[in-house]
């Protein structure tokens, strides 16, 4: 059994309570791991030490920053295989998708290692009156809070910025997936990050999580998650005016027209929409074929989605592996339960799995449901696993109305050659990200994040540097 510890002022401590969670290996259902159940006592002593790191750390030279950040992702890099290995056990992803996932991990923290080099601030003259420069200090103690679906890589892409920028951090990783994030204590020992900068505190949302969001003394939340935590947790960093950045969830959108490249769209969708067994936010999760091209771009969808093999994460061949956690396997299931009651017809898929020496693990097969309303619960509610609805569509004016019909704002893909509508429904389409002839296709620089109930505030290059700092104007008169 692995115990997972806490990561406080560098060491690895036990919770305060004494109480642990259980962990299950999705892939067979059984427990392997025991995860703090860490409550407001472990988060103040986090705190304690992240605040008297604070100074010691805002004050270090950019460049020490960047050695110690480029280290970190080194490190990442040399034991990409032992992490790739937690990632899959912890999450039930595929092994070979578990370590293209390490190497972004590394990249998060190499890109941020630059960024403190770079990271610069404005400055405005006013003639020969006044000149003006901005101070962008770091904030002080920020809380960090990411979802189980990307474990590492979203962790690394929310602490990586936020220490950076000269900040320390109180982070809490979902209690679903906290491997990874406990493994990365030890590297950041051995890259030499001052004790104290990063705090990892295991446990659940409702009690670690909460304490974190509710501390007052820390400055900014940074949260990854579902859009009713994220809720949840504005109504409590609001009221005391703390900067929060929210990115939450999505029912994406992905738009096939009749003059695209079909054989690349089709390839494409098919990973779009049951990569990580559809557990990603940017999964594109309604599709919408033009009418003309319907019949065929379903068939040939069809055939690719049933060549899918689902089962045992460590086989190289397996393309979708198990669903992270019993409670969302089970909601899954639920929404395919709604879809054929709201008439959906299922073209593949619709069930759950066995696969044969996994029989205890949580498997649904990659499904394609037809025939429902774009009104329908099934296509405004996120359901985050392995189900995608198709629909065909008549004009450009149609789809757009269909695809911005959720309260969900965050990715659109949409495929097509002509030009001059690809800029046209980019520009009106009501999402952060908008992929044209391509799908999570990510340049860090970029910004990252959703409009409406898909969040607040962009993550990603200077918009996450510019999160974790305070600008500050000084008006010097000449
Ligand atoms: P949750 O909202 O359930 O949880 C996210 C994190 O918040 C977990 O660490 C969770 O802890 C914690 N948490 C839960 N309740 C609280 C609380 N009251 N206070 C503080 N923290 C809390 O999301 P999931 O983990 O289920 O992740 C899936 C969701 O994340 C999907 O909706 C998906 O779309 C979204 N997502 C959005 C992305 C984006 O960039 N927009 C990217 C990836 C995912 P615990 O696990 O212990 O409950």
């Amino acid at each position: 059994m692995i115990e997972i510890k806490n990561f406080i002022n560098g060491e690895y401590t036990t919770p305060q309570s004494g109480i642990y969670i259980d962990n299950y290996n999705p892939s067979n259902g059984i427990v392997f791991s025991k995860v703090p159940d860490s409550n407001e006592a472990d988060v103040q002593a986090a705190y304690v030490a992240a605040n008297a790191a604070f100074e010691g750390w805002k004050n270090t030279p950019a460049e020490d920053k960047f050695k110690v950040l480029n280290r970190i992702a080194e490190l990442i890099d040399l034991n990409r295989d032992k992490f790739a290995a937690a990632e899959s056990l912890d999450q039930g992803k595929p092994l070979w998708l578990a370590k293209n996932e390490m190497i972004r991990a590394a990249q998060n923290f190499r890109f941020f290692a630059t960024a403190a080099m770079q990271f610069s601030s404005e400055s405005h003259a006013m003639e020969d009156r006044a000149i003006n420069y901005t101070l962008r200090q770091p904030l002080g103690v920020v809380g960090c809070i990411s979802p189980w679906n990307l474990p590492l890589y979203l962790f690394t892409w929310k602490i990586a910025p936020a220490i950076a920028a000269g900040n320390c951090v109180v982070s809490k990783p979902s209690e679903f997936t906290p491997y990874t994030a406990y493994l990365l204590g030890e590297i950041c020992n051995e890259a030499g990050l001052p004790k104290g900068v990063l705090n990892i505190v295991h446990g659940l949302g409702a009690s670690a999580g909460n304490a974190i969001v509710s501390h007052s003394k820390i400055k900014a939340i940074s949260f990854t998650g579902g859009t009713a935590t994220g809720r949840h947790i504005a109504s409590i960093v609001a009221p005391s005016f703390r900067k929060m950045s929210l990115e939450l969830g999505g029912k994406n959108p992905n738009i096939i027209f009749a003059d695209a490249d079909l054989e690349k769209a089709i390839k494409t969708t098919v990973n779009s929409s049951f990569l990580n067994q559809g557990e990603i936010c940017l999964c594109g999760s309604r599709l919408f074929v033009e009418q003309s091209v319907y019949e065929e771009v379903k068939s040939k969808l069809i055939e690719a989605v049933k060549a899918l093999k689902t089962g045992d994460p460590s086989d190289p061949d397996v393309r979708v592996g198990a669903i992270v956690s019993k409670p969302h396997f089970e909601k899954v299931l639920g929404y395919l339960k709604l879809a054929k009651e709201e008439g959906a017809t299922v073209l593949t898929g619709g069930k759950a799995l066995q696969p044969v020496g996994f029989e205890n693990g949580w498997y649904i097969e990659p499904t394609i449901l037809e025939g429902l309303n774009w009104d329908c619960r099934t296509n405004q509610e996120e359901i985050f696993g392995p189900v995608i609805t198709i629909t065909p569509f008549n004009s450009e004016e149609e789809v757009l109305n269909w695809a911005n019909s959720t309260e969900y704002g965050l990715a659109t893909t949409l495929w097509t050659n002509d030009l001059t509508r690809a800029h046209r429904i980019a520009a009106s389409i009501e999402t952060g990200i908008v992929w044209v002839n391509c799908w999570l296709l990510r340049d860090l620089r970029t910004p990252f994040g959703g409009m409406k109930q898909s969040g607040v505030g962009r993550e990603g290059g200077w918009e996450a540097m510019r999160f974790f700092t305070e600008p500050k104007n000084v008006c010097i008169a000449l």
